[in-house]
């Protein structure tokens, strides 16, 4: 059994307890967050060990780039690896293409199954190894994404990704991973829209939502306001 752990602090602003039930900070009940946060805790252990199981693959992968070339990137990612064992990590060379880099990694829920998140610098992917099957495998490019979006929780986050296809909700992402990988998705869509602004494609649009799209990215901080300036003056000659 575990000993239950004391907090000396608040669980939601980190201030110092004061002698009351709720926080004179913050405002929370202490009673009621530190069970939620005990909650939550047991959630991300529950999750980790769905993640770190051993694979039940029986058929052997396609590997795509060498292990020792995935090994260097994890390695160079530093405290996000952490989170992540060798088992899982000899999955990423049967994924990744061997002109593929790993920039950031952490884990998540989408609709009740853990994920193992990977941001490449190609595309967002979305690895589940379930206990009856194999490896399953979403991705998401980057062209494809219009924008990304967090939410904290207490200690676990939220990322909201829209794409053209919807919005995907990825829960219960360790809480110091999702502002650095909701960031990090950020510019590398941004690069790709750079791109691939709507002057050059989307001739079925008609100029009104290619300004209204620009505008959203402007609002999403996906565009600087000279590059929507720029775009704009574009679409209105
Ligand atoms: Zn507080």
């Amino acid at each position: 059994m575990e000993t239950e752990r004391v907090f000396e602090n608040c669980v939601k602003c980190s201030e110092p307890k004061s002698d009351g039930p709720d926080c004179l900070n913050c405002g929370v009940i202490y009673a009621k967050a530190e069970a939620k946060h005990r909650e939550d805790l047991g959630k991300i252990r529950i999750a980790r060990e769905e993640l770190f199981s051993e694979p039940h693959c029986e058929n052997p992968v396609r590997q795509y780039t060498s292990s020792a070339r995935i090994n260097k990137q994890l390695a160079a990612l530093g405290e996000f690896s952490i989170f992540f064992t060798k088992k899982e990590i000899k999955y990423l060379p049967n994924v990744l293409r061997e002109d593929e880099n790993v920039k950031a990694l952490s884990s998540g829920l989408v609709d009740g199954n853990t994920w193992l998140i990977v941001v490449s610098d190609q595309r967002l992917l979305f690895l589940d190894k379930g206990m009856l099957y194999g490896l399953k495998q979403m991705e998401m490019n980057y062209e494809k994404v219009s924008a990304v979006s967090h939410s904290m929780g207490l200690l676990l986050a939220s990322l909201i990704v829209s794409t053209s296809g919807g919005i995907k909700k990825i829960d219960s992402i360790p809480k110091n991973d999702a502002p650095k990988i909701s960031n990090l998705i950020s510019d590398l869509i941004r690069n790709t829209h750079k791109k691939d602004l709507p002057t050059t494609q989307n001739n079925n649009m008609d100029i009104t939502s290619q300004l209204e799209r620009l505008a959203s990215l402007l609002e999403r901080g996906l565009l600087t306001e000279e590059e929507f300036k720029t775009q704009k003056e574009k679409l209105l000659k």
